[in-house]
């Protein structure tokens, strides 16, 4: 019913040369993936080099985060318009290192999911809890905060171009990986928490990603869970073998 989303994060590696190199190795290994679509995320500077390299493959482009205006006096910024005139379908808002790192917020988190829908992108939101939250027994509490503010204002259709990317935070890039109970645990408090913001049709209609440490290892246990309808991948991203394994976890 929901078809699986697999979405490469590739942070801040990857020269021009080696990206494109990357993605020149990984599209014959995943070309016969079928009902899976494959995203890569490239630094902003090598979008459009990438998006020349996968064309005419089943590799689809995000930017890894975005900017709410369109244009105007905003130095260093990046708008989804011009994302989408680089190639991309996508985009990724939230990812907690632009939360840790960066300051974002939930409100600014928000402006920036609304404007990349009216800039016709689909947003993978990211939401997640640290280790600290999950072991005070906030987990459900956190979620529920960033996916009321992330999506405030967020109407039924728009809320079509969502993909939901649940990465706890003491599992990203430390080699942890929620188990795969820990993960539906989570997975369905958020579909259930979407349903009530939105109703149950919309709510079984959202993929909702799992992130943190996937590997070509743990895959199929997490793609095995009711309501984990795919992965936000890093460290894994940045080799198309183990990329590929993971795109490839049904064969
Ligand atoms: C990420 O960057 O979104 C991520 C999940 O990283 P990793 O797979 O390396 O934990």
């Amino acid at each position: 019913m929901r078809t699986p989303v697999i979405a490469g994060n590739w942070k801040l590696y990857k020269t021009t040369g080696e990206a494109v190199e990357l993605v020149g190795n990984l599209a014959p290994l995943v070309k016969h993936a079928r009902d899976v679509e494959i995203i890569v995320a490239p630094v902003f500077t090598v979008l459009g080099s990438v998006a020349k390299a996968v064309a005419g493959s089943n590799i689809r482009l995000a930017g890894q985060d975005c900017f709410w205006e369109e244009e105007g006096a905003y130095t260093g910024e990046v708008s989804p318009g011009m994302l989408r005139d680089a190639g991309c379908s996508h985009v990724i808002i939230g990812h907690s290192e632009r939360r840790q790192y960066f300051g974002e917020t939930d409100e600014t988190v928000n402006r920036k999911i609304r404007a990349a829908i009216d800039g016709g992108l689909s947003v993978l939101f990211c939401i997640g809890e640290t280790l600290e939250e999950r072991e005070a027994d906030k987990t459900f509490v956190i979620l529920k905060k960033q996916l009321s503010g992330g999506l405030a204002g967020i109407t039924r259709e728009q809320l079509d171009s969502v993909i939901v990317a649940y990465e706890p935070v003491w599992a990203i890039g430390t080699g942890r990986t929620a188990s795969d109970g820990q993960a539906q645990e989570a997975h369905s408090f958020i579909r259930e928490t979407l349903s009530g913001l939105h109703g149950k049709e919309t709510a079984d209609r959202i993929r909702i990603l799992y992130g943190g440490s996937v590997k070509p290892e743990n895959i199929k246990g997490l793609m095995a869970q009711p309501d984990i309808d795919g992965a936000l991948v890093g460290g894994a991203s940045l080799k198309a073998d183990s990329f590929a394994a993971i795109v490839n976890f049904a064969g």
